[in-house]
């Protein structure tokens, strides 16, 4: 497995709580990177030699805004080209906005900005916009990431796990267990591919603030705070691997099939059947189906 990008997630916690959130961020949510554990992920990313994006996640990154500005000032000093994903519930005022952003200005080459109905009532908040001002006056180059409703689009329009653009939800994490429910179902056996994922070259990875990284959120391939991140792209076999290997053979299907997972008749889209399978057995891949928060085991209020 080759690797372009590493996707640190610095918190699961979040100011908000929205209902297609894949990790169950909230307020309450736990798990919280250090900066040295930070500094650690970074080094072993550009041991990999072949990482140039990092990008920084949550939760909502801009939780600790001075945490955040020292991980980009060090991931700049070792080379990588940085991104940053954000809900924007700092840019209150365009000066706060820009206080927020000038320590980042010529430092981060992307700044994806949530704006969407689930985040508010609005697509567009003044927070988002107030963002987007400020970026362009520091010539951050800015994007919006908007999720649609599922009732009303296309699911198969999302690209990779940040989505470009307006997208679909997929139904996993807290989206499986608040959105399913909106729109028609397709039976079980008819998810017979992953529609979202390259799981043999994914490209990029997420490492969360316990050190899983996720292949696809809730799917670990190893922890680089256990097993150098180096070690467990050349360990990665996908076919396999015993959570990849059925999905790379037929899909979200395959994967009830092969370890007998108790299924309803029909699901919201593949991710939804996967998701649901996957956290009926966590109990037999505990280590791989991990962690409680992304399956809505440490927060599910
Ligand atoms: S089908 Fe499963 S592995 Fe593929 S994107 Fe959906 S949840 Fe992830």
């Amino acid at each position: 497995m080759r690797l372009t990008g590493v996707h640190l997630l610095l918190t699961y916690e979040c100011n908000f709580e929205c209902d297609h959130c894949f990790v169950w961020g909230s307020p309450r949510q736990q798990g919280t990177m250090s900066p040295e554990q930070i500094g650690e992920i970074l080094e072993q990313s550009k041991q990999l030699g072949t990482v140039e994006w990092v990008y920084f996640e949550g939760g909502e990154p801009f939780l600790d805004h001075s945490k955040l500005v020292e991980a980009v000032q060090r991931a700049n000093r070792m080379g990588f080209r940085v991104g940053i994903v954000s809900n924007a519930f700092w840019a209150t005022t365009v000066e706060e906005a820009m206080i927020h952003l000038e320590p980042l200005a010529g430092r981060v080459e992307d700044l994806s900005v949530s704006s969407d109905l689930y985040h508010a009532d609005e697509r567009s908040t003044p927070e988002t916009r107030n963002a987007r001002e400020a970026a362009q006056q520091l010539e951050i180059p800015v994007d919006f990431i908007s999720i649609e409703r599922p009732e009303v689009t296309d699911p198969t329009a999302v690209i990779g796990q940040i989505p470009a653009g307006e997208s679909g939800v997929m139904h996993r994490g807290r989206a499986a267990a608040k959105l399913s429910g909106c729109i028609a179902k397709t039976p079980w056996d008819r998810f017979t591919t992953c529609p979202f994922e390259d799981l043999r070259e994914p490209g990029r990875v997420h490492v969360d603030p316990l050190g899983n990284v996720h292949i696809c959120q809730g799917i670990s391939l190893g922890n680089v705070f256990h097993t150098p991140l180096e070690q467990i792209c050349a360990d990665y076999i996908p076919e396999d691997h015993p959570i990849t290997g059925p999905l790379l053979e037929g899909g979200p299907a395959a994967l009830v099939r092969r370890f007998e997972a108790p299924h309803s008749d029909s699901y919201a889209d593949a991710c939804h059947l996967c998701y649901e399978a996957r956290r009926a057995l966590r109990d037999r891949f505990p280590e791989i189906l991990t962690p409680d928060q992304v399956y809505g085991e440490a927060d599910t209020r």
